[in-house]
């Protein structure tokens, strides 16, 4: 490939700060109020113009649709965004579960005030480009935005922007599944316009199931139990719309949930276009997928509107702020978490938290309606190859389908939670990230209301 060479340049440095958080969503945005809480200087750089990540770029609001009966789960600051969301308004009950469906928009709101009572200094706008580096410790970051290129220095970084963007420039190992088995992106989006009781009334006439979900290509391992159970799910309008000659008939993969359905006619949360092998650490593969996704969306609304009762005089209310990618670089850690962890009960002497026995990816799906949990270990956040620096949210060490787990909202702020009290506590008492005192750690979290065992 033809190359040029960048000029070297001088660059400002804009901002000193003790632990900087990169990226804002539910790992990046739950580290930053753990280190601010547990009393240090913190900084949340953030690309977007909102923070939350996923939950509002792209619109993923079933925060917690596993939640069951018995469910056992995580507390700490993620439960916190769920109950805050709630008193703000910006959460509706879930349809499948126990739990609130948080309003993306309304989260906006949230998390800006969130950060703004823990003392935290959101820097948004700025991208990530370049880790500042002494050898083989980061010492801050170079940003790229409208401003041009400027530096923040850092005590301690937690790499939070999900596609381990720091930790893979610093120079930590990391992995990335083979592309034929990513788990899809998505575009998601929302309506407006629909006929909340017709709907509904349509949903309790024909109550799909999870065992619904599988179909031709689509196949889904569960324990069983979660076969007979009520999933908001819909494929049947699709199929219609297929045999009606709206969608082309080699598209089998519209399909998917809604996620919640407002009194005002907004049905939000649309997860229904799969789009296989789309690479989110590569920005063409990026482009082409958001532009198919948009056009798979608008079949989809078609076929709703002409197939699924109360659609009839809907329409696209809005897509995600950006594509919705799952899988793509996690680091090499300390410890790498594995299936048995996530799927017998995992316990660690060094647990930052728990999260329930949840699995959902990679064609298996396991909801938690015994008890179970596992507990995550604070080694699986520590890369290798790179000092003072920790790892947050669905970029974390462990194999596929540990990731089916950890990479949940609910696990991403548990990862974030740890990953941002360890980095306080690691300025404030001068140890190295590497030779974290567990006992001191666990403390602070237990402090801060999060469930280590
Ligand atoms: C379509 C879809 C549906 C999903 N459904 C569910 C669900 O129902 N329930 C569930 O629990 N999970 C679900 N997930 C998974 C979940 O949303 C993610 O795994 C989770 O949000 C990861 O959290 P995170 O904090 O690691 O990263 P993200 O939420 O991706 O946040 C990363 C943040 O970093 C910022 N960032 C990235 N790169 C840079 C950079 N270079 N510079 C500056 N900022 C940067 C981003 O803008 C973003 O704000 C879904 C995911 C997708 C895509």
């Amino acid at each position: 490939m033809k190359t040029i060479t960048e000029p070297a340049r001088e660059i400002d440095v804009i901002h000193e700060t003790d632990v900087l958080i990169v990226g804002s969503g539910p790992g990046g945005l739950a580290a930053a109020l753990g280190a601010a809480r547990a009393g240090v200087d913190v900084t949340l750089v953030e690309r977007f113009g909102c923070l939350g990540g996923n939950i509002t770029a792209v619109g993923v609001e079933g925060f917690a649709w596993y939640r069951h009966d018995k469910t056992v789960d995580t507390e700490g600051v993620g439960r916190e965004f769920e109950s805050r969301a709630r008193e703000a308004g910006a959460a509706t009950p879930e349809p499948q579960s126990n739990s609130h469906a948080i309003d993306a928009e309304g989260f906006k709101l949230v998390a800006d005030k969130l950060v703004e009572e823990a003392g935290v200094r959101p820097m948004m706008h700025r991208s990530f480009a370049a880790p500042i580096m002494d050898g083989d410790t980061i010492c801050g970051i170079i940003t790229e935005s409208k401003a041009g290129r400027e530096a923040i220095l850092a005590k301690r970084v937690v790499d939070a922007t999900g596609d381990a963007d720091v930790a893979y420039r610093a120079g930590a190992q990391t992995v990335k599944t083979p592309i034929e088995e990513m788990q899809a992106a998505s575009v998601m989006f929302s309506m407006s316009g629909v006929d909340k009781k017709k709907f509904i009334e349509a949903v309790k006439a024909d109550p799909q199931t999870y065992k619904d979900w599988e179909s031709g290509e689509w196949t889904v391992e569960t324990t069983g139990k979660e076969d007979a159970m009520f999933s908001p799910f819909l494929r049947k309008p699709f199929k219609q719309a297929i045999d009606a000659g709206i969608i082309p008939p080699g598209l089998q993969t519209i399909a998917g949930t809604w996620g919640a359905i407002y009194d005002s006619g907004d049905l939000t949360y649309l997860n229904l276009v799969h789009l296989p092998e789309c690479d989110g650490t590569d920005p063409d593969s990026m482009t082409r997928n958001e532009i198919e996704g948009r056009r798979q969306a608008m079949l989809a609304v078609e076929a709703l509107r002409r197939f699924y009762p109360g659609c009839d005089t809907a329409k696209l209310r809005n897509f995600g702020m950006t594509i919705g990618i799952r899988d793509t670089r996690k680091i090499l850690a300390a410890y790498d978490m594995r299936e048995v962890d996530v799927r017998e009960q995992g316990r660690f002497e060094d647990s930052v938290g728990i999260f329930p026995e949840f699995i959902d990816g990679y064609g298996i799906l396991i909801l938690p309606t015994t008890g179970r949990y596992f507990q995550v270990p604070y080694r699986t956040l520590l890369p290798k190859g790179v000092t003072n620096l920790l790892v947050a949210g669905r970029a974390t060490g462990g194999d596929k389908v540990s990731h089916a787990a950890t990479r949940n909202m609910m696990c991403c702020t548990v990862t974030g939670q740890g990953a941002g009290v360890a980095a306080a506590l690691s300025v404030k008492h001068g140890i190295d990230l590497n030779a974290m005192d567990v006992t001191l750690l666990q403390g602070e979290l237990k402090r801060q209301g999060v469930r280590l065992h």
